[in-house]
C-alpha cells in the first residue's frame, strides 16, 4: 500500500507544521538529521523500500489488523455503532511496531548496525527490541527508572529479546528524561547508530517520518468502513501521548470534511500542575527535546511534573502536527481521568472480551461519553492502540481484584 500523502497538514521543508514542529537541536545533530530526511525521502519514493515494508507489515506484523464492529458495547451505550481498529492485535501488542518496522528498514538502507531508542510503558522499547533481532542489529534502550519499576513484564521482554535495558535515574526517571539520554547517546555513536524515536515528535523529520509509518492505521481503516457500510464514519477518536497512534488514524480522513475527529489526553487525576499530561489544558507554546508545541511548563519555562495512570501518555509536550490541527479546528482534544480510564478498562474486557491499554481506554471513555449523544445511524471509530496485558498488574492492584486462595 502506498504511503505517499498529499494533503493539507503538511510541514514546510524545515519541518514546521505552522508556528509548530522544527529542528531545535544542538549543532551535531543537524548534520545527521538532514541525512535521516534525505535518506528517508528517497526511502518514501523507492517502490522496492516501499514492498519490503508493505512485505514486513503482512507477514510479521500480521497487518492488516480487523475493524470490529463492537456490539454489546454499541448496545449498551445506545447510540452510534462503534468500530475499533484493532492495533492490539499486533505482533508485540501495540501500534509502535508499525514505525520501528519502517525505521528498522530505513537504518538497514544507510547501513547502521546499532539501535537505540527510549521507551515509557515499554511498548516501543519492545517492539524496538523486536526488529533489532530480526535484523541482528544490537539494541539499546533507554527507560525511566521508574517506568521501570512500573512496567517490569516489558523490561524482561526486551530483555529476552537480547537488548540491553539502561535505566535512567535522572529526574522524574521517566520518559523525558530517557529521551534526553537516547539523544547524548546518538550524537555519540552517530556513525553506526540509527535513534528510532518511538512517536510523532522531535526534530524534523521524526514527526513527519513517524505519521507516515503508522498512516497505515488510517488508510486501512478508512477501506474497511467504506466496505462494510459504504459511507465515511462520523467520528474518529483516539489518545494522544506524543501523538503517533492518532495522527496514523486522523491523517487520510483530514480531507474529508464529514468527518470528526478527537484527540484525547491523560487527565489523571484532575487538571491541576502536576496531576495529570493533558498539554493542551495547561499547556503552553515552548521547545522541549528537538520541536516547538504545546508543553506543561511553568512561568521559568521549567518542564512541569506529569501524572497518568498509563505510562504511555505520561509526557509533557504533544507531537507538533496535533498543535497545527488544533489551531485549524480540525481536531478536537479532550482528556479522560485515571478513573474514567480505569472505567472504560474494565467495561471493555467485561463487554467485548478486550482487555485494552490503559492508553487506549482513555480513547474508549470518550467514546462511552460521546455514543449515546449521536443516533443510531452514527459511526464512531475508536482506535485501540494496544492491548492490556502489560497494565494488568497495575489494575488488579487499582480496583481490588485478589488472588483466589
Ligand atoms: C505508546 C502508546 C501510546 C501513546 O503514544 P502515541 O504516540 O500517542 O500513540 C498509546 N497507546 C499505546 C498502546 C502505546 O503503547
Amino acid at each position: 500500500m502506498s504511503q505517499l500523502v498529499e494533503t493539507s497538514s503538511e510541514p514546510d521543508s524545515n519541518g514546521h507544521f505552522g508556528p509548530y514542529g522544527g529542528r531545535y537541536v544542538p549543532e551535531t545533530l543537524m548534520h545527521p538529521l538532514k541525512q535521516l530526511e534525505e535518506e528517508y525521502f528517497r526511502a518514501q519514493n523507492d517502490a522496492a523500500f516501499q514492498q519490503e515494508l508493505t512485505y514486513y507489515l503482512r507477514e510479521f506484523v500480521g497487518r492488516p489488523t480487523p475493524l470490529y464492529l463492537a456490539e454489546r458495547l454499541t448496545q449498551e451505550l445506545g447510540g452510534a455503532k462503534i468500530y475499533l481498529k484493532r492495533e492490539d492485535l499486533n505482533h508485540t501488542g501495540a501500534h509502535k511496531i508499525n514505525n520501528a518496522m519502517g525505521q528498522i528498514l530505513l537504518a538497514r538502507r544507510m547501513g547502521k548496525t546499532r539501535i537505540i531508542a527510549e521507551t515509557g510503558a515499554g511498548q516501543h522499547g519492545v517492539a524496538t527490541a523486536t526488529v533489532s533481532a530480526m535484523f541482528g542489529m544490537s539494541c539499546v534502550i533507554y527507560m525511566g527508572a521508574l517506568d521501570c519499576q512500573r512496567q517490569e513484564l516489558n523490561v524482561y521482554r526486551m530483555k529476552m529479546l537480547g537488548a540491553e535495558v539502561i535505566p535512567v535515574k535522572a529526574g522524574q526517571q521517566t520518559l523525558k528524561e530517557a529521551v534526553n539520554e537516547a539523544m547524548r547517546d546518538w550524537v555519540t555513536h552517530i556513525r553506526h547508530t540509527h535513534y528510532i524515536l518511538g512517536t510523532a515528535y522531535g526534530a524534523h523529520p521524526y514527526p513527519l517520518m513517524v505519521r507516515n509509518f503508522q498512516r497505515i492505521i488510517g488508510v486501512e481503516a478508512r477501506a474497511q468502513i467504506l466496505e462494510r457500510e459504504e459511507r465515511l464514519p462520523d467520528w474518529l477518536v483516539a489518545c494522544v501521548g506524543g501523538g503517533s497512534n492518532a495522527i496514523g488514524l486522523f491523517h487520510p480522513f483530514l480531507e474529508d470534511a464529514s468527518v470528526r475527529m478527537m484527540g484525547v489526553e491523560a487527565g489523571g487525576l484532575g487538571l491541576v500542575p502536576e496531576k495529570h499530561a493533558a498539554r493542551f489544558q495547561g499547556g503552553s507554546l515552548g521547545v522541549l527535546q528537538g520541536t516547538r508545541s504545546f508543553i506543561l511548563q511553568d512561568e521559568n519555562g521549567q518542564i512541569q511534573a506529569t501524572h497518568s495512570v498509563s505510562a504511555g501518555l505520561d509526557y509533557a509536550a504533544v507531537g507538533p502536527e496535533h498543535a497545527f490541527l488544533r489551531d485549524q479546528k480540525r481536531v478536537d482534544y479532550s482528556h479522560a481521568s485515571d478513573e474514567q480510564a480505569l472505567d472504560a478498562f474494565t467495561r471493555l474486557a467485561r463487554m467485548e472480551g478486550i482487555i485494552p491499554a490503559l492508553e487506549s481506554a482513555h480513547a474508549i471513555a470518550k467514546v462511552i461519553q460521546l455514543a449515546p449523544t449521536l443516533g443510531r445511524d452514527a459511526l464512531i471509530i475508536a482506535n485501540l492502540s494496544g492491548r492490556g496485558d502489560k497494565d494488568v498488574a497495575q489494575v488488579a492492584d487499582k480496583i481490588g481484584l485478589k488472588m483466589p486462595r
